[in-house]
């Protein structure tokens, strides 16, 4: 730390077997003695330096600003490594199993209070789910066992090529394919909720 060297942080995503996602380069900006923890910044955010050096009001207003965005900019890999890994590398709601066309979505975005960037407040989802998903487009019931899949009213009423009708519609009233075998990981019940009546707003709105 006294240094400024860069070093490479492990983060624990997957036990058994292990797996970490390394996460370079990154300094240690600061100790949190009484939090047992350390303050952490991507090595090329140099602002950051120069906000611990002087301290004058707008200064140290930028330097939390810049802690806020560095611990957003950490985390994300992290979660990403850490909901792929959970659910095999698979999209929860189709079962397609290429990392390259996967993203780590969150259930409830993560401006908001119950949008963390935890593994419960995450799905793996292929690009087209995600964006379908955010867009309102597809909602997820929760239900007693999986949560269920559902398609919005008018894309049900729609005619159109394969990527509809197979990759959206046919997927209506069907349960998730893929959820992480630890039920620990699986997604919040309160999160799901929480997206599942933005979902059921949307329809509302947009079919009226
Ligand atoms: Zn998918």
């Amino acid at each position: 730390m006294m240094q400024s060297l860069p070093l490479i942080w492990f983060v624990g995503v997957g036990m058994s077997p292990a797996r970490y996602q390394a996460v370079a380069p990154v300094v240690l900006l600061g100790e949190e003695e009484e939090k047992q923890q350390f303050v952490l910044s991507p090595v090329e955010s140099e602002d950051v330096d120069e906000g611990l050096m002087e301290e004058s009001p707008m200064e140290s207003s930028l330097r939390r600003y810049l802690y806020r965005e560095t611990k957003v900019r950490l985390h994300q890999p992290v979660f990403r490594s850490t909901v792929l890994v959970a659910y095999d590398n698979r999209c929860a709601v189709c079962n397609f199993a290429h990392p390259e066309l996967l993203d780590a979505a969150h259930i409830v975005p993560d401006h908001h209070e119950l949008g963390l960037p935890t593994v419960t407040n995450g799905l793996s989802l292929c690009k087209i789910h995600h964006a379908a998903f955010d867009s309102k487009f597809l909602g997820i019931r929760p239900a007693a066992g999986r949560p269920i899949v559902e398609i919005r009213q008018d894309l049900l009423d729609e005619v159109d090529g394969p990527m509809l009708r197979h990759g959206l519609q046919e997927l209506h009233g069907q349960p998730l394919m893929k959820l992480p075998e630890t039920r620990a990981n699986r997604p919040g019940k309160e999160q799901l909720a929480w997206a599942y009546e933005r979902f059921l707003s949307a329809t509302v709105t947009d079919v009226a």
